[in-house]
């Protein structure tokens, strides 16, 4: 397939998820006309759709994800926080805690919006919606590809209740999410499949609903409680509707219970007692309901000598990475950035390159997720040496964020996803980390956020 000025003719995104939805946003400058295929019908506020069951789940947008979706969508954050998103500065706002202790709470320069997942598809569906050239296929499951006239996909096939159709592409992009079926219909093609990086953690998920009063978190407007260093973690974020989203979470099989009583009784085994003080003290609007995540999948198109051309994939159908880290959304919009220079670059759109030029936007989320996982003996993988010395330096760096305000700040611009890994090695945060005494734990209890604010 070659680049013209014009007439690039029609792309089609398979799923209208946060993938498939930015993906769109970036092929309607690039291509003639734009049709979404998603299977599940048009969404209504507040209802998760059965094709993104985690939209049920706390859903952190991070700062990095943010920035990219907004520049893409000038207005948009104004637009959920006008929808009743929550609106505040990470660590200010946020009681974060990593090894049972507290992230110091200093300015970061990061913007943390809050709203369910729900919310935030809903309002980028209308934006992209509204895209000239962009069109919603009536439902419909894509199930496989075709042949285009020079031997490259050409299109995709299509079911609905009343039969299969054809709809033809210049270019596909599967955004279908982690279960994508791109392999197995690349294989049916003849073309090759691509070998895929995994990290299990098994990890669980509980989450429920509560009546929200701004009083409740000493008026903070999340808490999140880490799983590191050991298996059980959570979150209560402030989401429209004066409602806190309480998510549960635990790994190696420690699964939270979905029960009224068991989800109560578990959030008081966490490290710190914040959400079980939270969730003693609100009234609860649904039941808990549960998620199961296997582990981290990376699809490695890219390591393949000659992708199919005509389709290539995006989102959490190539990368998709342990929720705990709260990336996949944003790495879902760093993609769709890549695609856009794809799209941009001159010559033919061999789907090589993109794959290429994707890789590293990957693996600086899968190191951060994976290498984190991997600190955990019982998980399986490998540990190559440099990884485990960096490891061992990104542990003190957790602890120094404690007391640093300095290295709290390095720290979460990095785990947003804003500054880049090699951020926690700038002279000032080395040696805010490498001072006697910088790693050593705060007294239990100083610092929670019911009873003490900093
Ligand atoms: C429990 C859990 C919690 C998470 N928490 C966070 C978080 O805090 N922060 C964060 O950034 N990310 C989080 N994520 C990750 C996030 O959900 C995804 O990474 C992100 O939504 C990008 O996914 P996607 O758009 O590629 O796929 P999805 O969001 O899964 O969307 C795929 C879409 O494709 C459709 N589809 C699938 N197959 C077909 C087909 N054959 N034909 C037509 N349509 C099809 C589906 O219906 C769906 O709409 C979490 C994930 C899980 C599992």
């Amino acid at each position: 397939m070659t680049r013209t000025a014009a007439g690039r003719g029609h792309a089609v995104v398979l799923g209208a998820g946060i993938a498939g939805l930015l993906s769109a946003r970036v092929l309607s400058g690039a291509f003639d006309g734009v049709t979404i295929v998603e299977r599940d019908g048009d969404t209504t506020v507040g209802l998760v759709r059965r094709g993104v069951p985690q939209g049920a789940h706390l859903h952190g947008l991070l700062d990095g994800g943010r920035r990219i979706i907004e520049e893409l969508h000038p207005g948009l954050t104004d637009e959920l926080v006008a929808a009743g998103a929550a609106d505040g500065e990470p660590l200010r706002d946020t009681s974060w805690y990593l090894h049972g202790r507290r992230l110091h709470a200093t300015s970061t320069g990061l913007r943390s919006v809050l709203s369910t997942r729900p919310l935030l598809e809903q309002v980028l569906r209308a934006r992209t919606a509204a895209l000239p050239g962009v069109a919603f296929a009536p439902p419909a499951t894509a199930v496989g590809l075709v042949r285009g006239p020079h031997g490259a996909v050409g299109g995709v096939r299509v079911r609905r209740a009343t039969g299969e159709q054809t709809i033809d592409a210049r270019l596909v992009v599967d955004a279908s999410g982690r279960s994508s079926r791109l392999p197995a219909w690349l294989t049916t093609l003849g073309e090759p499949a691509p070998v895929e990086d995994r990290v299990d953690v098994d990890l669980a998920y509980a989450t429920r609903l509560y009546r929200r009063r701004t009083d409740q978190l000493g008026g903070r407007l999340s808490v999140i409680v880490s799983t590191i260093p050991r298996s059980r973690g959570g979150g209560a974020l402030a989401v429209e509707g004066d409602r806190w989203q309480v998510t549960l979470a635990g790994i190696l099989g420690d699964a939270p219970p979905a029960d009224a009583a068991g989800f109560t009784a578990w959030a008081a085994t966490l490290p710190v007692p914040d959400i079980a003080e939270l969730i003693a003290d609100a009234e609860p609007v649904t039941d808990p309901v549960p998620f199961r995540f296997r582990g981290s999948r990376w699809r490695r198109y890219d390591r393949l000598p000659a992708p199919a051309a005509g389709v290539v994939a995006i989102g959490d159908a190539v990368c998709s990475v342990n929720p705990l880290y709260a990336q996949g959304m944003s790495l879902a919009a760093q993609q769709a950035l890549v695609l856009r220079e794809w799209l941009a670059a001159p010559g033919p759109l061999d789907a090589g390159s993109y794959y290429r030029a994707l890789a590293p936007v990957c693996r600086r989320v899968w190191d951060i997720a994976t290498r984190s996982d991997l600190a955990l003996p019982e998980v399986d993988g490998t540990r190559p040496l440099l990884a485990r010395v960096l490891d061992t330096y990104v542990r003190r760096v957790q602890l120094a964020a404690h007391r640093s305000p300095a290295v709290a700040r390095a720290f979460l611009r990095v785990a947003n996803l804003v500054d880049p890994p090699a951020a926690l090695l700038a002279p000032a945060v080395l040696a805010a980390v490498l001072r006697p005494g910088a790693t050593a734990p705060l007294p239990a209890a100083r610092d929670h956020a019911g009873t003490r604010a900093r």
